[in-house]
C-alpha cells in the first residue's frame, strides 16, 4: 500500500469517528453511548494510523500534518512521496 492510500485510509478514519460523534448527539441516549465509543475509537485509530505511516519512505522523517493537500515531494529531502 502506498503513502496515499495509506493518507486516504486514516483521513476516512478521522472523518467517520466525527461523522459517528455528530450521529452519537441526534440519536436515542441509550445509543448515544455505543456511536460516541465507536467515533472515538474511528478516529484515534486514525491518528495513530497517521503518526505510524505518515513519514517519507526514502529520509523517514515524520512529514507534516497540515498544509499536505497537493504536498507530492518530501519537504526535508526533495524525494517524490507517491
Ligand atoms: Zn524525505
Amino acid at each position: 500500500m502506498n503513502l496515499r492510500k495509506w493518507q486516504a485510509l486514516y483521513y476516512s478514519l478521522i472523518v467517520l469517528g466525527m461523522v459517528l460523534f455528530i450521529i452519537a448527539i441526534l440519536v436515542d441516549e441509550r445509543l448515544t453511548v455505543i456511536f460516541g465509543f465507536a467515533g472515538l475509537a474511528s478516529a484515534i485509530g486514525g491518528f495513530i494510523l497517521q503518526f505510524i505511516v505518515w513519514k517519507c519512505p526514502h529520509c523517514e522523517k515524520r512529514l507534516p500534518t497540515t498544509g499536505t493537500l497537493g504536498m507530492d515531494h518530501c519537504p526535508y529531502c526533495g524525494n517524490n512521496l507517491f
